[in-house]
């Protein structure tokens, strides 16, 4: 053999070795979210990357240091995208007192007192999640359904306590709370907020909307005891609970929908020191004047290996309809003249959409009830006018839960997506019907049928910690509009398919956030973020998706958490 075609083969040989797959998972069933590929079984990975996808003959590229790993037939898809969530609020819920899922109003009252033991002296208690249209049995004493704070204040009289609503937008105050915020039967309602009171005018301890915001500033000089670093080392162990929780469930990107400016530098700090397990895809929630302060730094795209993404701003048309907060076109059905709050009014919010337009970064509101979803459109609309030519914006309406039939078009024309949560459909099913009545309820609720058969873009989360993060629930109510616990179906005519349901929680998450070119799929050239479940999601039996199991979440190309069995 020649000199010269030794040289060349040695060189070859390195080249495959530097070419070869630093993992290849064969004998899988992959959904890959891209509809051309069907049959495939093998992926292979390098740097982080997909390499290759096709059948275990990709076995052939492995080189000396390629791990293999045979799925044993399991379903194995894209990394699941949660497109709406709130990463911190998730941390705070996994470890502080989680009220879902409680069956009455005693067992919050139980889990406070059981608290009280391990707190100090006049240390603030926090907890979320209870819902009083979810429990088995009202309490004696209440006021419209909602408890009041007397059994509270008297387990923890020294102690201020704070219980958030699952919707977040109502909270239960003790009485300790209430003194050190200063507020008493003379404190007024705030604009887009109400003080419930009783018959004598007693504050009941129930604070909706704006009105959480009076204790705002007495949690703030709470906050300003504790140094920086402390309060960073809470942040970021909050951060870390959540994420584990995420990988858990097979959740490799989630889009973090309200972050303060002040708190962007924390992810920065996390994503430096490879803080980071999962990738974020941040919207800002913050002032007008702090989202201007840091404006030459925006947006951030990609940073850190893709780790981390802050490109949009979040805001807030209205509030919840739990807690009669949604804006609606005409009055709640069990609450006559009533059509919920304007929480923050329209001239101020064209302010953050003149802002985001210039800066070429997504706007994304909440809106909820019907007239919140068409002002919001309204804005959008005369927004984009300024300038025809760009039709992609990919601006966001976050819930829109109910939205007028005239206005279903609306979204696919202009562009909008309607990022929804499938899950709060069924968890509201018990009273969306009495807040709306059945005509309105049936036509323009949770209505992802008629919004996708009008052209519009869905995105697909749960909210945590409103909800829990667990997606195959969320799956499971977007193809079957059954509640698991009792099977109550909602207006069916409204399902995805399976594949939509999919795609709702992969391609169309990544959609949702400029990013479907690098994550979403699983597609030669992407970033390597898969999961393996112990169910094939596309064919089981429905009643089977909300018990799937993740067997691994491969995120970066690394395995990242595995199922010990
Ligand atoms: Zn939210």
């Amino acid at each position: 053999m020649s000199k010269v075609l030794i040289t060349i083969l040695s060189f070859c040989s390195l080249f495959l070795i530097a070419q070869s797959p630093d993992l290849i998972l064969y004998n899988g069933k992959v959904f890959t979210a891209e509809s051309a590929d069907k049959n495939i079984t093998a992926i292979a990975i390098q740097n982080g990357k997909i390499l290759r996808i096709g059948s275990d003959t990709i076995l052939k590229l492995q080189g000396p240091k390629s791990k293999l790993i045979d799925l044993g037939g399991k379903f194995c898809m894209p990394g699941l995208i949660e497109g709406h969530g709130h990463m911190e609020g998730l941390g705070e819920s996994l470890t502080s007192i989680n009220l879902l899922g409680i069956k009455t109003w005693q067992d919050a009252i139980s889990s406070v007192n059981a608290k009280i033991p391990s707190l100090g002296t006049g240390e603030w208690l926090e907890g979320r999640g209870w819902h009083q249209e979810k429990w088995d049995k009202l309490p004696e004493l209440n006021y419209g359904g909602y408890p009041v704070h007397n059994e509270i204040s008297k387990v923890s009289p020294n102690n201020p306590v704070l219980l958030y609503h699952a919707s977040g937008h109502a909270l239960l105050a003790n009485a300790k709370a209430m003194e050190l915020a200063k507020i008493d039967r003379k404190t007024q309602d705030p604009p887009g907020g109400k003080i419930i009171k009783d018959q004598n005018g007693e504050p009941t301890g129930i604070f909706e909307e704006n009105a959480m915001e009076l204790f705002s500033s007495v949690l703030l000089k709470e906050s300003a005891k504790q140094n920086d670093d402390t309060r960073y080392k809470m942040w970021q162990k909050r951060i870390e609970v959540a994420q584990d929780a995420c990988l858990k469930t097979g959740i490799t990107s989630f889009h973090d929908a309200g972050v303060s400016v002040s708190k962007l530098s924390n992810y920065k700090t996390l994503a430096d020191n490879d803080g980071l397990k999962i990738r974020m895809w941040v919207m800002i929630y913050d002032t007008l004047n702090k989202i201007r302060s840091i404006s030459n730094r925006l947006p951030i795209i990609g940073y850190h290996e893709n780790f981390l993404t802050i490109r949009a701003i979040k805001q807030y048309i209205d509030g919840a309809l739990g807690s009669y907060g949604a804006w609606l076109l005409k009055p709640y059905t069990d609450k006559a003249g009533f059509k919920g709050q304007n929480v923050l009014n329209l001239y101020s919010l064209k302010e953050f959409a003149d802002f985001a337009f210039s800066k070429n970064l997504q706007l994304c509101v909440h809106a909820i009830g019907d007239k919140g979803n068409q002002e919001v459109l309204n804005l959008y609309e005369s927004v984009f006018r300024r300038d025809p030519k760009n039709t992609d914006h990919r601006w966001r309406i976050e819930h829109a839960q109910h939205v007028s039939t005239k206005d279903i078009p609306r979204f696919g024309k202009l562009g909008v997506i309607a990022s929804m949560q499938a899950i709060h459909c069924t968890s509201d099913a018990p009273f969306v019907a009495k807040r709306l009545g059945d005509a309105r309820a049936k036509s323009g609720s949770y209505a992802w049928r008629s919004l996708l058969d009008s052209g519009a873009k869905l995105a697909n989360g749960t909210d945590t910690p409103v909800e829990k993060i667990n997606p195959f629930e969320c799956i499971y109510a977007a193809v079957t509009r059954k509640r698991i616990d009792n099977g109550m179906e909602f207006y069916s005519e409204q399902k995805m398919t399976r594949e939509e349901s999919l795609l709702s929680y992969t391609l169309w998450n990544a959609y949702a956030g400029f990013e479907e070119d690098i994550k979403g799929s699983i597609k030669p050239g992407k970033l390597a973020d898969i999961i393996v479940t112990d169910t094939d999601l596309l064919n089981c039996d429905e009643e089977k998706i909300p018990q799937t199991k993740v067997l691994m979440t491969i995120l970066d190309g690394k395995i990242v958490y595995q199922q010990n069995n």
